[in-house]
């Protein structure tokens, strides 16, 4: 045991202030103080340490004050000194002070509980809507050090037929495993929240939007392709996903509102897929312009680059401007060696120019990115000559333009199937632009690769003469080497 002995009120202040005690004992009337005052006093140093009194008044007052100010015992003097009643008086108000924290602790874990409870998912044990809520209100994101989040919406393709064919309780078993493969993707820092039946909410703490989205293409490829076992069915699970990269103090309910019209947008282009809030912003810009009717396509698409242009980097800028123009030149000039109809060189011409367009929606830090792409950022970068065509086609260009835009990247030994239902390759302009496309960026200046003369370019092309490119169009490239500019 250990006992501190001091003799004034001020002193035992001190103590308190800097110790913590079991309990205190003290007279009614110290020097400085009476003990009822001094009980005030330190209040905030006596929560959990009982004070005892001992004293010789006889006086009902001293004996109220002290009960009052929050004195567990008041002892007469006399009495104290009468066998073991101080001792006993002091060990009982330790157990009562010691039962009380006790109870108020075991108060605190129910409460967290409840709080823990109210928080989350029953079903699949992730948060819930109000955690989300508390964390926005209590700003846990906004005081993050690490400045970009991405907010990622993601929700079940046609759950609502899970449900129909094999039953609400499959329904549910995909529900949960879906959570817990979620939860088994994200990081520490990353939060997953049941947003609504069949949605969930990623707050994703430090992540740029294109980090975010080759993140979510993995995710979304992963659960398209391992299913969900329920009761001895394999049930087959796809999501769609929209993506907001927001500051982390921006992180609330209108940044959830920009990540749901990314995934409406998602659910739009046929859903299994992830769209950004970029996508979301070009694809009203498009529209803007579409609804001109006094304008022809070409006239939108200048239009549309006019628009969007102060939103775009370097990169993507180029990627539509220079770049495009030098493509559909040297794709023209292909087109005519192959004396392809001269209708079909003009379209190749305008494909050319618009072969790119779908860049804009494709972040520009990826297509600016110095290293090598990995796999799934290059499967995110593929993506533009569908949102070309996609665009092309809300510009109103013709059906063939847009097939050559869409097919830009196809290679020459591969097939895709045909609106008619027949696997087959790539329109002959496709197959131009391809060859002109890549021969152009070969000699171009990028953030990965210094500029190749004309003369190495086509060498490079025709190692993949046949395989990548169509034989026909690498003979015709070379064909019109020496007219060439483009070289110098
Ligand atoms: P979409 O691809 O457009 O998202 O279509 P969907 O069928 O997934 O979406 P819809 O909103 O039409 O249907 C969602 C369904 O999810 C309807 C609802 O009954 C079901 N659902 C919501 N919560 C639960 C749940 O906790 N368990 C089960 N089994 N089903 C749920
Ligand atoms: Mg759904
Ligand atoms: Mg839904």
């Amino acid at each position: 045991m250990n006992i501190r002995m001091v003799s004034t009120g001020t002193q035992l202040l001190e103590c308190l202030r800097n110790d913590s005690y079991d309990c205190v004992v003290a007279d009614f009337h110290l020097p400085d103080f009476r003990a009822s005052e001094l009980v005030e006093q330190a209040a905030e140093y006596l929560t959990a340490t009982p004070v005892v009194i001992v004293s010789t008044c006889r006086d009902q007052a001293p004996v109220i004050d002290s009960f009052r100010s929050g004195v567990v015992d008041f002892v007469p003097k006399d009495k104290a000194l009468e066998g073991d009643t101080l001792w006993r008086s002091i060990e009982h108000a330790i157990c009562e002070s010691q039962r009380r924290k006790a109870e108020r602790r075991e108060q605190d874990r129910r409460e967290r509980h409840l709080a823990q409870l109210a928080e989350s998912d029953q079903l699949t044990g992730l948060f819930n809507r109000r955690y989300f809520q508390r964390c926005i209100e209590e700003g846990v994101w906004a005081n993050d050090r690490r400045k970009t989040a991405s907010i990622i919406m993601l929700d079940i393709d046609h759950f609502k037929r899970v449900n129909d064919t094999y039953g609400h309780h499959a329904g549910d078993d995909v529900l949960c495993q879906t959570a817990d493969f979620i939860l088994t993707q994200v990081e520490g820092s990353d939060t997953v929240i049941r947003w609504g039946g069949e949605e969930f909410l990623i707050v994703r703490m430090s992540s740029p939007l294109v980090e975010s989205i080759v993140w979510a293409e993995r995710l979304r490829r992963l659960i398209e392709h391992r299913g969900v076992r329920s009761k001895g069915e394999l049930i087959n699970v796809t999501v769609s996903a929209g993506i907001y990269e927001c500051h982390a103090d921006g992180l609330g309910i209108e940044a959830v509102d920009v990540a749901d019209s990314a995934l409406y947008l998602a659910k739009d282009r046929g859903r299994n897929q992830v769209c950004s809030s970029l996508m979301v912003q070009m694809r009203d810009f498009v529209q803007q312009v579409s609804t001109d009717s006094s304008l022809a396509p070409s006239g939108r698409l200048e239009r549309l680059i006019q628009r969007i242009t102060p939103s775009l980097g370097t990169t993507q800028l180029e990627h539509l401007t220079d770049h495009a123009e030098q493509v559909a030149t040297m794709a023209c000039e292909i087109a005519r060696v192959l004396h392809l109809p001269v209708e079909v060189q003009e379209q190749i011409h305008v494909a050319g120019l618009l072969h790119d367009i779908g860049k804009c929606m494709i972040p520009e830090s990826v297509l600016a990115k110095p290293s090598r792409l990995t796999l799934v950022e290059r499967a995110v970068v593929s993506r533009h000559a569908e949102f070309g065509a996609e665009i092309a086609t809300m510009l109103g260009f013709d059906p063939l333009v847009v097939r050559m835009v869409r097919e830009h990247h196809m290679r020459h030994d591969a097939t895709v199937p045909q609106a008619d239902g027949e696997n087959g390759h790539a329109h002959i302009g496709s197959r131009v632009l391809c060859a002109s496309d890549a021969l152009v960026t070969m000699m171009t200046c990028r953030t990965y690769q210094t500029p190749k003369p004309l003369v190495n370019a086509l060498r490079e092309l025709r190692t993949e003469r046949g395989r990548q490119f169509d034989p026909e169009v690498v003979d015709a490239a070379h064909f019109i080497e020496s007219l060439f500019s483009l070289a110098a």
